[in-house]
């Protein structure tokens, strides 16, 4: 799908077996996305270089690309299996979005940042990722027409688990969110049940903020 892409192969193998396998991330499917998505295309050139290494990278507007580790963590916890719809807050570089999009099969992605959301749609759309929806506006509301989704996952840091996100997950779904301050955050799952909801932590971590009604305000920023 990404063959093109593959000067940076070497990168992505070496990338996946320092910093994603030894720190615990086992399934397949995941460590394959991880090794075919090209992750320098998402960041501007000047950081190719830096593309494949252990940190985050900044990706213009203030927002950033996060940590190869992170983006597997959370997507490996989701248990997509391919045939799944999924919600996902924070399109930011579309490079989440890309990985998502192998796994499962559609990816409804919502980015409050429009110049961020048209660079994603162009690189996502050269790969050849032709089962992601892209929208601007505020995600903190969800999506409620396409709803209910198998997995919800939110790549920025919110105060709290707005509701709407468990109210528009499948029961059995999977929410993965970071919950915290503006500066720390435990990247948190939450499992709904027909009993009820279930939530492990899984660590601390820190995004940048989900900006919009239920989450912080312009102001806050
Ligand atoms: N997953 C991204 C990282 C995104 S950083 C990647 O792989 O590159 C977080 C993103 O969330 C930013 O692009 C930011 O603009 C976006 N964001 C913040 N609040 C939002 C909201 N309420 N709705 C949609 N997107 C939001």
């Amino acid at each position: 799908m990404f063959s093109r892409h593959d000067n940076y192969l070497k990168s992505r193998k070496r990338m996946v077996e320092t910093q994603i396998i030894p720190r615990g991330i086992t399934d397949k499917r995941v460590l394959d996305a991880m090794l075919s998505v090209p992750r320098h295309l998402f960041v501007e050139k000047a950081l190719w270089e830096q593309a494949y290494n252990d940190y985050p990278l900044p990706i213009g507007e203030k927002q950033t690309i996060s940590q190869p580790y992170i983006v597997a963590l959370m997507t490996d916890a989701l248990e997509l299996k391919g045939s799944e719809k999924v919600l996902e807050i924070g399109t930011g570089s579309g490079y989440q979005t890309a990985i998502l999009s192998k796994l499962a099969e559609k990816v409804y992605s919502i980015e409050r940042i429009s110049m961020l959301a048209s660079r994603a749609r162009k690189l996502l759309d050269e790969l050849h990722c032709s089962n992601v929806v892209i929208r601007v506006c505020d995600g903190t509301e969800g999506w409620k027409e396409e709803s209910p989704f198998d997995a919800v996952l939110v790549t920025a840091a919110s105060p709290d688990i707005p509701s709407q996100y468990i109210e528009q997950l499948k029961t059995g779904g999977r929410l993965v969110i970071p919950v915290g301050d503006m500066f720390s955050q435990m990247l948190t799952k939450v499992v709904k049940t027909k009993d009820g909801i279930q939530r492990f932590e899984m660590g601390g971590c820190r995004f940048v903020k989900l900006v919009g009604r239920y989450g912080w305000t312009e102001e806050e920023i």
